[in-house]
């Protein structure tokens, strides 16, 4: 039964009744979609049932034991528990106090990150980690499932399929999108002691259609759009796991304004346009050298942050 009827019936059994019936209040989408239960133990319980040694549970007053998928395991204080729902799944977000750090040996490395289309990153030192094919398969179907919807009936039950399709890709995108994103900021973190990245400006991500955000290149698809805005919340979440996982580990992440890192030569520190000759390769104008665009750029940031660095070392 939908929820609608049933605030309906419920309505009218208070009629029935005798007694107030008030009004049936509309719950739209969303209304049911986070709830949060305060304070670990009062309501509600992380790992409910410890005697059970290959599952993880919580416990939520009203509802009881939920066996849960547990994606990560859990550090610290558990503070806050809430249930949230997306698109047709139910996640169960902790918020954690007092999560121990776990400092790691220092490596003496540093890199500077270059934040790309073709590639997710590529580091100073020439490691590329690529984009996940799979997202750029995931905007296809999301293409298509879009368009699908367009063709439906206001209100139809063929609609709300539509619209739960989308959501799920939606809610798959993200789970896929974290999960890179944690396996990328962590070997970052193990591999270097100071991390350069350049500062995410949002008007630059929504700028270029293609290329890098300085450099955004031409002939673009038409599905560009959409490859793009997956894209683009991929380097977003990209940076807020890494700095979470280099604050745990206590490594330096630094961010710099990315204007003319990618047309500038990192050897000689010539800047112009004609540098970058294509979207993968740079040539100097004035010293002749040679590097793969995206390497170039990521050099040119690591300078930058080091040199910050410096004057704040020195101020
Ligand atoms: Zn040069």
């Amino acid at each position: 039964m939908r929820r609608l009827d049933k605030a309906f019936v419920a309505f009218f059994k208070r009629v029935r009744e005798g007694r107030a019936p008030g009004f049936p209040r509309f719950k739209g989408r969303g209304w049911f979609d986070t709830v949060e239960w305060p304070k670990d133990g009062d309501g509600c319980r992380w790992d409910s049932q410890s005697e059970h040694p290959t599952a993880t549970f919580v416990r939520l007053q009203g509802i009881g034991h939920v066996r849960v998928h547990q994606h990560r395991p859990v550090k610290g204080q558990v503070k806050t528990i809430s249930v949230k729902r997306k698109g047709q799944r139910w996640y169960v977000v902790l918020l954690c106090t007092d999560v121990p750090t776990e400092h790691l040996a220092g490596t003496g490395a540093v890199v500077g990150i270059d934040l790309g289309v073709a590639s997710l990153i590529t580091t100073s030192d020439g490691r590329q980690v690529a984009n996940p094919r799979r997202l750029s398969a995931m905007a296809d179907r999301l293409a298509t499932a879009q368009r699908d919807l367009a063709r439906k009936t206001q209100g139809s039950m063929r609609r709300r399929r539509a619209v739960a399709r989308i959501s799920h890709l939606h809610a798959k995108i993200r789970r896929q999108r974290v999960d890179d994103a944690h396996k990328t900021a962590l070997a970052l973190v193990r591999g270097y002691d100071v991390i350069v990245h350049e500062a995410l400006k949002i008007a630059n991500m929504t700028r270029s259609a293609s290329g890098t955000m300085e450099t955004p290149g031409t002939g673009v698809a038409q599905k560009s759009g959409l490859n793009r805005s997956i894209l683009d919340a991929g380097w977003g979440v990209l940076l807020t796991i890494l700095a979470h996982k280099a604050e745990s580990a206590g490594r330096e992440l630094i961010a710099v304004n990315p204007t003319n890192t990618s047309r500038t030569c990192s050897r000689c520190g010539h800047c112009a346009k004609e540098n970058r000759i294509s979207q993968a390769e740079f040539r100097c104008a004035a010293c002749g050298h040679e590097a793969h665009a995206d390497v170039n750029a990521a050099i040119n940031i690591l300078r930058a942050g080091l040199a910050l660095r410096n004057a704040a070392k020195a101020a």
